[in-house]
């Protein structure tokens, strides 16, 4: 692999995901030679640490994810990192800032080439763009921004942190992450549809019946019930992750595998996107909050709520396009939080066929990619004994070897920062379109959060969510394949 030279100033270099994420994360690539000699990372954020303390951190950060570390390789490694105090309101802290990053630049050789990383507050990614800007940080070889999520919250102030970003950065320049797009089993969404002749022939609107997502957390928001006030579950969950995935699901075939096929291709099919009425999303989607267990508190008594919060712990709804391979073909979804188990998936249902043989079921293809990593097909087969079907599954599922050696998400996101490829990051075209679906959905409810009863199930906790959430399909025989 390559020497990629380069100074990576992170912003928010104190924080749990620095620690947690980003920092093992180089490590691998560190030892993977993508990054070796000629690099140099400054972490900043506002405690008075000093480079020796930050090292520490960072040697702490790679024990706790990989206690057999060679000792040696680790020092060398963490003798890269150096800490800045930086408050990201003060303009002179950027000056300073400016003159650490030349003076690695020289001592490394990094060859102007400059990474910064928003790993802070969503509310500070403006402030730093901005003055990013003022201060002139950027270099004289290349320079990305790596922005975190969530990119704005509706999108006016998506496009207010676009316009601040973008008067310093091109969008070839700017890499949106998230990092759902680096789970192996999402990255397998695109070669499982078309390099294998059975998906493609049978992943089209005659074929499928309806596709259904879901993204299920077993936590309730613990301590960050402030932050999450702020969001709820349609603006943490839906307007990136979930669009993501239904996107990999429903987008036409790419001329190629390259970052602007792909993006060419999503864009087709996100110009069909269907937006939805008020009608539609009284219709289509459920809201919902969790109500207290034995042992837990109701959503509503988590500390930082309000007691009439109507923020949406848990949300089910519809997407639909009207071209593309799947155009009509209901796209379900939900997300949640205090629910049964931890569980992302998605389950394609095919449409059932009449048989002489007996009552087929409907086919289905679930993909699994957390926590495990696993395809299952169900197919109908005869009974062993007797007249009529069974449905029989199979399961391929990743060996316990095969799980150790898939990077994290963040380790092969990081990877395709520093080699320049924005496959699996979000493009601004694309990221508008989930903000148009997302405020449409929102203006209904504030419409509805003004009449003074507003529809929001309380679900108990830990089960699958609010009973309601059928209502959403098409018909009243469909249930969801999973729970
Ligand atoms: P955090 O609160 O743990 O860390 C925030 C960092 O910002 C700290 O280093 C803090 O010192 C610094 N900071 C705060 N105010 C500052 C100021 N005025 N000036 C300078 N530095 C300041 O947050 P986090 O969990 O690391 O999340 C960071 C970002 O990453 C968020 O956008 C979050 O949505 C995103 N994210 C986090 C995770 C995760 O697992 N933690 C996962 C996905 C996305």
């Amino acid at each position: 692999m390559q020497d990629i030279p380069a100074v990576m100033i992170i912003f928010g270099g104190s924080g749990d995901l620095a620690h947690r994420k980003l920092y093992p994360a180089l490590f691998n690539l560190y030892e993977q030679g993508l990054l070796h000699a000629h690099f140099a990372v400054i972490a900043t954020a506002r405690r008075p640490w000093s480079h020796a303390f930050l090292q520490e951190q960072v040697a702490d950060a790679i024990h706790e994810v990989n206690p057999e570390v060679d000792e040696e390789h680790l020092t060398a490694f963490a003798s890269h990192f150096y800490y800045q105090s930086h408050d990201v309101t003060k303009v002179d802290h950027y000056v300073t800032l400016k003159n650490l990053a030349a003076k690695l630049d020289q001592k490394y050789h990094a060859q102007g080439n400059h990474v910064f990383y928003m790993a802070m507050a969503p509310r500070f990614f403006g402030t730093i763009a901005t003055h990013i800007n003022d201060q002139r940080l950027t270099s004289t070889g290349f320079n990305r921004i790596v922005v975190e999520k969530p990119f704005g919250r509706s999108l006016e102030t998506a496009e207010e942190l676009n316009r601040q970003i973008t008067a310093c950065f091109e969008e070839s320049q700017i890499f949106r992450i998230d990092h759902y797009l680096g789970k192996e089993m999402i990255q397998n969404i695109l070669p499982l549809r078309f390099a294998n002749p059975l998906m493609r022939q049978a992943w089209n609107h005659e074929q499928i019946a309806n596709i259904q997502v879901t993204l299920a957390e077993r936590l309730g928001v613990e301590a960050r019930g402030g932050y999450y006030e702020t969001a709820g579950a349609l603006r943490d969950m839906v307007q990136n992750h979930i669009f993501q995935i239904v996107t990999l699901l429903a987008m036409p075939e790419p001329t190629d595998p390259s970052a602007n096929a792909v993006h060419q291709a999503k864009q087709t099919l996100l110009a069909s996107l269907q937006l939805p009425t008020p009608e539609q999303v009284s219709q289509h989607f459920i809201r919902g909050q969790y109500a207290a267990s034995d042992r837990t508190f109701a959503y509503r008594n988590e500390p930082n709520v309000a007691p009439d919060s109507t923020t949406e712990t848990y949300v089910a709804g519809q997407i639909k396009f009207t071209a593309g391979p799947l155009a009509e073909v209901p796209i379900y979804f939900r997300t949640g939080k205090a629910l049964k188990e931890k569980m992302s998936r998605v389950d394609v249902v095919f449409k059932p066929v009449k048989s002489f043989y007996g009552e087929a079921t409907a086919n289905y293809l679930t993909i699994e990619f957390d926590p495990k990593n696993c395809l299952t097909l169900s197919l109908n087969g005869k009974q062993i004994k007797g007249p009529g079907l069974r449905q029989e599954q199979f399961t391929y599922a990743l060996s316990d070897y095969e799980t150790s050696i898939v990077p994290d998400g963040y380790e092969r996101l990081l990877h395709d920062v520093f080699v320049n490829n924005s496959v699996n990051f979000t493009h601004w075209a694309e990221l508008k379109r989930y903000w148009e679906f997302i405020d449409a959905i929102e203006s209904a409810w504030q419409a509805e959060n003004a009449t003074g009863e507003p529809a929001i199930a309380q679900y108990p906790p830990y089960h699958y969510g609010p009973h309601s959430s059928r209502k959403i399909f098409a018909t009243t025989d469909m249930k969801w394949i999973y729970g």
